[in-house]
């Protein structure tokens, strides 16, 4: 029995990754879960499932029979290197999910990891982490947990490129200049996954896309010239590897975040799924597109990020973060997000991430900036 616990159960991967553990009672037994908001949300969860711990971020007052309640970052970091826990489910959203990551990493768990920004941000700490210790990363997000699954088939030097497909996000088909007013709703509207708002916003902007390519070189160890965009509306092909022979290996499946969250859970075996069979019949019209860089530079940028190296990608990664709050309380427009994050690295002063503190710095001084660009402009 693998004990597991979920950081950010109350989110939209941290929900269905509960179901994943409720439809495994042979192999997955919940032992601790995390949440930073929803508190009554957080505590009808710890009610049904009556896990050993719960963290919150803040105190909370209430009675929990039989599962120790506990509040605040030490807490959360305790959890993630438990010695009861053997998987840790990261489904914390932001770079809020770096310390958990690298607390689970050095005490040897298997991280089932939905949370890009920390690897995006981490870079080399992640890796030492890793080279350091027991600790093993699984990727959650489809289209990592999709190549990591196609690389299974070659030697690594026999990979010529990865192929991230991409839903394009709500607004594909829009022009630049009807981009302008979209609403917080508007953005929110995925067409073919339900998520979180932030990383459903962020996949309307491409912003989500620039952070996988950062975090597929990350995983994969590989550079950014040789991994490509397909935007691919469907979402059924979730990405792919090509190889040097000019073979194609494709991942495919319904769009359902429980299989890739399972199979991190799960590999190297793999188990009957929530998820239900693909009729690949009943999607006559799989496309693809190159994505056009000219409409949605933030794609462009994360390139750019990724090439300079150094704290850029922490910078691109905190900048976005502050500009979607900022764009959901109604302070910034849909195209201010991607402006604020060229004036951010603009002004960023590029240096190495030797440390933690250097990396949230550099976090810091990008929210900052980001303020200064909403500050410096007239937005109505
Ligand atoms: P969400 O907003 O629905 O949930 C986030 C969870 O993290 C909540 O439980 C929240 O309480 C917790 N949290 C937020 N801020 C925190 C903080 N400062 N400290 C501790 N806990 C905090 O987000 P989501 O859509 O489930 O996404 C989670 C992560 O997974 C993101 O990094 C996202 O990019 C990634 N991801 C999500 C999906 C998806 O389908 N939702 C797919 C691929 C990758
Ligand atoms: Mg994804």
């Amino acid at each position: 029995m693998k004990q597991v616990a979920i950081l950010g159960s109350t989110g939209s991967i941290g929900r269905q990754a509960l179901d994943v553990v409720r439809a495994h009672p042979d192999t997955f037994a919940l032992y601790g879960v995390s949440a930073h908001s929803s508190e009554e949300a957080f505590l009808s969860q710890i009610e049904a499932e009556r896990p050993h711990l719960a963290v919150f971020s803040r105190p909370l007052c209430c009675d929990t029979p039989g599962v120790d309640l506990r509040f605040g970052e030490q807490a959360l970091l305790d959890l993630a290197a438990d010695p009861h826990v053997d998987v840790v489910v990261l489904a914390i959203s932001g770079i809020a999910a770096l310390k958990p990551l690298l607390s689970a990493l050095k005490a040897g768990k298997r991280v089932a990891i939905a949370n890009k920004e920390s690897l995006v941000c981490g870079g080399d700490i992640v890796k030492e982490t890793l080279a350091q210790g027991r600790g093993e990363l699984l990727p959650v997000d489809s289209e990592q947990s999709a190549l990591f699954q196609c690389l299974q088939n070659g030697r690594r030097d026999e990979v010529e490129k990865l192929i991230l497909t991409a839903s394009g996000g709500p607004f594909f088909r829009r022009k630049r200049e009807e981009l302008r007013r979209i609403t917080p709703d508007e953005a929110v509207k995925h067409p073919t996954w339900s998520m979180g708002r932030k990383i459903s916003l962020d996949s309307a902007t491409l912003m989500n896309k620039g952070l996988e390519v950062m975090e597929a070189a990350r995983l994969f160890d590989f550079p950014g010239e040789r991994i490509e965009v397909l935007i691919h509306p469907q979402s059924v092909v979730h990405s792919m590897v090509a190889y040097r022979d000019s073979t194609v290996m494709a991942n495919l499946s319904t769009a359902d975040m429980r299989l890739p969250i399972q199979y991190a859970m799960t590999w190297p075996e793999r188990s009957p799924s929530l998820a239900s069979p693909l009729k690949l019949w009943e999607h006559p019209d799989l496309t693809f597109y190159r994505p056009d860089m000219g409409r949605f530079p933030a794609l462009q940028m994360a390139y750019d990020c990724l090439k300079s190296g150094g704290g850029c990608p922490v910078v691109y990664n905190g900048a976005n973060e502050r500009a979607a709050e900022l764009f959901f309380a109604g302070r910034l427009g849909f195209l201010d997000i991607e402006d604020s994050v060229k004036f951010a690295l603009d002004r960023f002063c590029n240096r190495p991430m030797g440390s933690l503190e250097d990396i949230l710095a550099a976090d810091a001084e990008a929210r900052r900036l980001v303020d200064e660009f909403e500050n410096t402009r007239s937005w109505i």
